[in-house]
């Protein structure tokens, strides 16, 4: 079978982080910012908070209104700094864009930073001194070792380049001895570049987008979009998932696949906060 089954490999996790968690004399404590009413944030904040409650870990929803300054934000990040209790910080995006969300991201001490989302943290991912990976790429990884995909010296190509996901996931294909490229929408012949990959990740956000005549025939691919399609009824990938399955020696399915691997990888970091 060569579909990726991320609910496989995260219950797995689950387990293993559970007895984890129950072993350790100081527990973590994650406070997870959520400014304004976005849905979507709302559910991730909800869904990240039952996984705590299910794994023992105490965690608290700092629900901010949408008419907040950045003084004020950042006043909300300096307390949590300082209260020991509080042992990771991370802000669901997006936030109201009268903020600057990498300030944010900045002003969390990097100790406390389980999104791996400042600065000084991304600079230690890109001098291949990781300390807190992004939960979207630690997960990635974590698929392709549980797969056994040898990355050294494999053509990999990362198609998106956000600070979230596409940047951190090339950094950490490229700290795993993987030759990378980066392509993003000024990228020119596409199609050409992807063909190449043995291993390929796709970030993008739009629906079906690779489609499987851009994918080398035995390749890897990894599909982290998420996109509502058929009046949000249904969600797909941003690969031709059906047609390309046939090309690829593992693929992972949307929904299904990173998605369950981000939000376990939230509370591999959150571990390494005590
Ligand atoms: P983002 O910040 O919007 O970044 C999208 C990236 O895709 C940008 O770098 C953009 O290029 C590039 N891009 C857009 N259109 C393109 C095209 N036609 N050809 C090549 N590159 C193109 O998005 P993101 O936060 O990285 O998220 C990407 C997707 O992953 C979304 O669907 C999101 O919902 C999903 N996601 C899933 C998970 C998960 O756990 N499964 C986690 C996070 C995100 P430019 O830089 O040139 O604009």
């Amino acid at each position: 079978m060569n579909i990726i089954d991320g609910r496989l490999i995260s219950s797995k996790l689950k387990e293993e982080y559970k007895k984890k968690i129950a072993n350790l004399s100081k527990k973590p404590f994650l406070v997870m910012i959520r400014i304004g009413d976005d849905a979507a944030s709302e559910i991730y904040v909800r869904n990240k908070g039952n996984l705590c409650s299910e794994l023992g870990i105490p965690y608290s929803d700092l629900h901010l209104k949408s008419e907040i300054t950045q003084e004020e934000l950042l006043k909300q990040i300096d307390d949590l700094n300082s209260n020991d209790e509080v042992t990771g910080i991370l802000i669901e995006s997006p936030i109201p864009s009268h903020l600057n969300i990498q300030e944010a991201f900045d002003r969390i001490d990097p100790k406390k930073d389980v999104d791996g989302l400042n600065s000084f943290n991304l600079g230690n991912l890109a001098s291949n001194h990781p300390t807190f990976t992004p939960a979207t790429p630690l997960g990635i990884m974590t698929l392709l070792k549980e797969y056994r995909v040898d990355i050294e010296g494999k053509r990999c190509v990362v198609v998106g380049r956000s600070n979230l996901v596409g940047r951190p996931m090339a950094l950490c294909l490229l700290n795993a001895n993987g030759t990378v490229t980066v392509c993003h929408s000024r990228t020119k012949n596409l199609g050409e570049i992807t063909k190449e990959a043995d291993i390929l990740v796709v970030a993008i956000g739009k629906p079906q987008f690779i489609k499987a005549d851009m994918i080398k025939e035995g390749a890897v691919v990894i599909d982290v979009g998420i996109n509502r399609v058929q009046d949000s009824k249904k969600i797909v990938g941003d690969v031709d998932f059906e047609n390309a399955k046939y090309k690829c020696e593992l693929i992972t399915p949307v929904p299904g696949g990173v998605g369950p691997m981000t939000v376990i990888s939230l509370i591999d970091n959150l571990i390494k906060t005590v």
